[in-house]
C-alpha cells in the first residue's frame, strides 16, 4: 500500500490534509498519452483555456488564499497577493510567448520562405518549493501549458494541499486531465520523477543542494531541458543615505517579509561605518515592533511562523553557531512558542568573523557587516557563490553606477528591496542561484524549442556548377 503524506498547519500544528503518495510511473504514462493532442490544438485554444484558469482562480480566490495561509503560515494578506500573482501570470505569459517564442518570418534566398516557429518539449516535470507553493510552480506551468507541453507537478511535501488545489483549478478550466498531473510525495518521488525516461525536461524551483543533485542526475541526459531556480545569499548595501528610517523599512521588507522565506530575501546587510550606529539603532527598534503571528490573526501580523519546528530549530542553531564563531548579537531571534515555529527576527553583526559561512539561512536571520570603503562593500556583496538579488540604498547616482557594474546578481536594485520581483521581467540569478535559465518573463524560452524551416511552394532546384555535358 502507498504511504500517506500528511500536511500540518505550521501555526497550529493541526492536520490540514492527507493523501496517498503517488505512483510516478502511472502519472508519467498519463501525461505521455495526453500531450500530443494538447500540443496540436491551435494556440488560441490553449490561451483561451488558460484565461479560463485565471477566472477559476478568481472565483476561488478566497478559499485559495485561506489554504495557502494555513499550509505555509504566511499572513492572509500575503497569501491573497500570491493568489493575485497566480491570476496575473496568464496575461504575462501570453505576452511573453508572443514576444519570445512566437512565429516569425526571416529573410530567405529568392522565392523561398524561412520561418521560425517553436515546438513544445513534450512532458515536463515541475518540482516546487514550499514558500510560494502556488505562484512559483504556476510560473513554470502556465508558460509550459501555453507552449503545448503536458506537465507533471510535484509540490513540496510541506505544501501538497496547495499543489492539489492548483491542479484542480487547471482541470476546472478545461486543461485536459492527462496534461496536468499531480504527484504527491517528497524527495523520493521527486527523484523518481526527475530520473524518469518518460519526461522531456524538468523545471525546478528549490534549494541549491537539491538543484545541484538534479544537475548531476541530468549530467548524461543532454537531450532534456533542465531549468533550475535556486536560492541566494543576497546582500543589501546602505551607503550615503540621509533617511535612516526609510533605509530600515527597506531592510525589514527585504530580510523579514514571509518570515525571511524568500529566495530574494536580504541575508547580509553591508553598512557604511559612518551610518552604522544610527541605522542599526533605528532598525532594531522597528524590528521590535513587528507583529509575528498566525495567518488569520486580527490585527494581521507582519509575518507568520517559519514552515515547521525543525526549520525553526535549525535557524536558531545556525544563529548560535554564528555567535560562537565571532558574531556579535544585535537582536537574538526569539522562539515565541516552544511548540510552534514562530521565530521573531534575529540580527547579528558578523564583521569580526574570519570565515563567514556562505550558506542560505532561509528564515528571519540577518547578518550585518560594517565597511569603510565602497569598493570593499561591493566585494563583500560578491563574497558568495550565489548571485540572485542585490540592493543598494543610497542617495548618490554615481554610487549606483558603480554598484550596478560591480555587483554580480540577476536582480540589481536601487533604493528598493531585494525581493518583490515583477513577473513581467525575467527572474533568475547567476552562480548557485540557477543554471542560466531565468524564469518569469523568460520562462517561455525553456518551455519550447526553436524550429527553423526553409520553405518553397514548389520544388525547384538546379546544379549550376560541376556537371559534365550530357
Ligand atoms: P527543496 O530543494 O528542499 O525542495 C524543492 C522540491 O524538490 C520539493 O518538491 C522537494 O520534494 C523536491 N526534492 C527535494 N530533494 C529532491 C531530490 N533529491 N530529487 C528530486 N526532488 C527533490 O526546497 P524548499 O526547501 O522546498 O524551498 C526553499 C528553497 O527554494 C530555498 O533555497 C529558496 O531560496 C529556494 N527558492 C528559489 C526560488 C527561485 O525562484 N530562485 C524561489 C523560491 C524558493
Amino acid at each position: 500500500m502507498a504511504d500517506e503524506l500528511i500536511s500540518y498547519e505550521p501555526a497550529t500544528g493541526a492536520e490540514l490534509w492527507r493523501h496517498e503518495t503517488s505512483d510516478v510511473d502511472a502519472e508519467v504514462a498519463a501525461a505521455r498519452g495526453g500531450w500530443a493532442h494538447w500540443a496540436a490544438q491551435p494556440l488560441a485554444v490553449r490561451v483561451e483555456t488558460m484565461r479560463r484558469f485565471a477566472n477559476v482562480v478568481r472565483q476561488r480566490a478566497e478559499a485559495f488564499a485561506d489554504l495557502i495561509a494555513r499550509e505555509t503560515g504566511k499572513p492572509l494578506w500575503e497569501a491573497r497577493t500570491e493568489v493575485d500573482t497566480v491570476m496575473a501570470k496568464v496575461d504575462i505569459s501570453v505576452t511573453a510567448y508572443a514576444e519570445r517564442t512566437s512565429q516569425r518570418r526571416l529573410d530567405a534566398p529568392m522565392n523561398t520562405r524561412m520561418a521560425l516557429r517553436h515546438k513544445p518539449h513534450g512532458v515536463l516535470a515541475v518540482l516546487g518549493p514550499y514558500n510560494f507553493p502556488a505562484h512559483l510552480p504556476n510560473g513554470h506551468i502556465v508558460p509550459a501549458l501555453i507552449a503545448g507541453n503536458a506537465i507533471i507537478f510535484k509540490p513540496s511535501e510541506k505544501t501538497p494541499a496547495v499543489g492539489a488545489f492548483l491542479i484542480d483549478c487547471y482541470h476546472a478550466a478545461g486543461v485536459p486531465k492527462e496534461c496536468a498531473r499531480l504527484v504527491i510525495g517528497g524527495p523520493e518521488q521527486g527523484k523518481a520523477l526527475a530520473g524518469h525516461d518518460g519526461i522531456d525536461g524538468l523545471l525546478f524551483t528549490g534549494s541549491a543542494s537539491t538543484g545541484i543533485a538534479l544537475n548531476r542526475q541530468f549530467a548524461n541526459r543532454p537531450e532534456k531541458i533542465l531549468a533550475l531556480e535556486m536560492g541566494g545569499n543576497n546582500p543589501i548595501i546602505v551607503w550615503d543615505t540621509p533617511d535612516l528610517h526609510t533605509a530600515a523599512v527597506l531592510i525589514i521588507q527585504s530580510a523579514f517579509t514571509t518570515a525571511g522565506q524568500r529566495c530574494t530575501a536580504a541575508r547580509r546587510l553591508i553598512v557604511q561605518d559612518a551610518l552604522y550606529g544610527g541605522l542599526i539603532g533605528t532598525l532594531n527598534t522597528m524590528v521590535g515592533r513587528l507583529i509575528v503571528g498566525a495567518p488569520h490573526d486580527d490585527p494581521q501580523p507582519f509575518m507568520g511562523p517559519v514552515i515547521d519546528n525543525q526549520t525553526a530549530d535549525m535557524l536558531t542553531e545556525s544563529y548560535l553557531a554564528l555567535l560562537m564563531n565571532g558574531g556579535r548579537a544585535i537582536r537574538h531571534p526569539q522562539r515565541l512558542r516552544d511548540d510552534r515555529p514562530f521565530l521573531a527576527p534575529g540580527i547579528i553583526d558578523v564583521t569580526a568573523m574570519a570565515d563567514r559561512p556562505d550558506v542560505e539561512l532561509f528564515g528571519p536571520i540577518l547578518q550585518v557587516i560594517r565597511s569603510d570603503d565602497f569598493d570593499s562593500a561591493i566585494a563583500e556583496g560578491n563574497n558568495t557563490r550565489y548571485g540572485l538579488s542585490a540592493s543598494l540604498i543610497s542617495q548618490t547616482p554615481a554610487l549606483y553606477d558603480r554598484f550596478w557594474s560591480g555587483i554580480r546578481a540577476g536582480i540589481v536594485n536601487w533604493n528598493r528591496p531585494t525581493n518583490g520581483a515583477s513577473s513581467a521581467a525575467p527572474f533568475g540569478g547567476i552562480g548557485w542561484s540557477g543554471n542560466h535559465r531565468p524564469s518569469a518573463f523568460y520562462a517561455a524560452d525553456y518551455c519550447a524549442y526553436p524550429v527553423v524551416s526553409n520553405e518553397a511552394d514548389a520544388a525547384r532546384a538546379t546544379l549550376g556548377i560541376g556537371l559534365r555535358d550530357a
